[in-house]
């Protein structure tokens, strides 16, 4: 599949590639590869809370607001169910269909995992990617929060949005630690529905803050009331998530987020592959032979492994010092 139809736009062989990430295709490699020198322009926003929060209603009102600034988007509708709720965990996706209208400009998936290379992140990865290729200046990533598998996933993106709803008493509480750990922008969705206000002004009252790589820099947590159904407050979310995105571009804060993203799909690629080949490679070595010592056979040959790649040399092509 040739890079070139992904890279001016076409959204059947962009389709065809994520398949791809998702199956675990090895084709997908060259084509990622190929596509690699047209990323890297993507602003890239995760969406996440629990479910029922309004995610997918927010995305639709964002897709809007960022369409009437003449901005391109691409949606990443995260699956973490799949296959076994068949996704039902996500809101409706339809919503967010129906804010595209068919407009060119705006291109939705949703991502499983099944059997990816690396797992539901390096999928996530790959087709923000795809996406970012296809020159969309915006890419929302929209995942449902409730664990840290979920998490990991919103922090490919440069900004999170955590969304929450009014009311939410003792499971406020609990998200708190979520709050302090992945926000950076907290929006409280169903802003025309009572208590809206007051849960933004006590979560507000807790003076939220992001500590940058470097411990120095300090991003507050601006807490805003939205009504994702009514597009009340989108257009000020949206100015939040630009203002967050043009800090961290000023501070250290970008390029240690962009280090750890690359270190983390390496070592998650390696890990994948390394343990398809070398688990296949150690049951070959171990034949038919029945090992008496199970542990010390295998810290054995462990260490015989580790020997031989200290001896091998470490250059890792396309590496650069920090
Ligand atoms: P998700 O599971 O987080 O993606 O949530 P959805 O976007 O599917 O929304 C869940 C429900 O909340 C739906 O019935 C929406 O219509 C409703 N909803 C979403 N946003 C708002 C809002 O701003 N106000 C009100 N009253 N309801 C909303």
């Amino acid at each position: 599949m040739p890079a070139g139809e992904v890279v001016a736009g076409s959204v059947l062989h962009a389709g065809r590639l994520i398949t791809q990430i998702e199956n675990g295709r090895p084709q997908a490699r060259p084509v990622l590869r190929a596509l690699a020198p047209y990323c890297g322009r993507a602003q890239l926003v995760g969406v996440t809370g629990p479910p029922g929060a309004g995610k997918s209603t927010l995305a639709a009102a964002l897709i809007r607001h960022l369409r009437g600034q003449g901005r391109t988007v691409g949606v990443i509708a995260v699956d973490p169910s799949s296959p076994f709720t068949g996704g039902a965990l996500l809101g409706d996706r339809d919503r967010m269909a129906e804010a595209a209208g068919g407009d060119p400009g705006v291109f939705i998936r949703s991502v499983a995992s099944r059997g990816a290379s690396g797992g539901l992140a390096a999928a996530v990865n790959d087709t923000v990617d795809v996406m970012d290729a296809m020159g969309k200046d915006v890419v929302l990533i929209e995942t449902v929060g409730v664990g840290q598998g979920e998490f990991d996933i919103a922090r490919i993106a440069h900004t999170v949005v955590l969304v929450l709803v009014p009311g939410y008493g003792d499971a406020l509480q609990a998200m708190k630690a979520g709050i302090t750990e992945i926000a950076d922008v907290v929006a409280v969705n169903k802003g025309d529905a009572p208590g809206a206000d007051q849960t933004a002004k006590d979560l507000a009252a807790q003076g939220f803050e992001r500590t940058g790589p470097d411990g120095a820099e300090r991003w507050k947590v601006p807490v805003l009331t939205v009504s994702a159904l009514r597009g009340e407050g989108v257009a000020e979310l949206a100015a939040a998530v630009d203002e967050h995105h043009a800090f961290t571009g000023a501070t250290a804060w970008r390029a240690a987020a962009e280090r750890a993203r690359g270190r983390s799909r390496f070592t998650a690629f390696v890990a994948d592959r390394l343990r398809g080949e070398l688990l296949k490679a150690a049951e070959e070595t171990l034949g038919d032979t029945r090992p008496a010592d199970p542990y010390g056979a295998a810290e054995a040959y462990v260490g015989a492994l580790l020997n031989a790649h200290r001896t091998l040399s470490a250059d890792i092509p396309g590496t650069e010092q920090k």
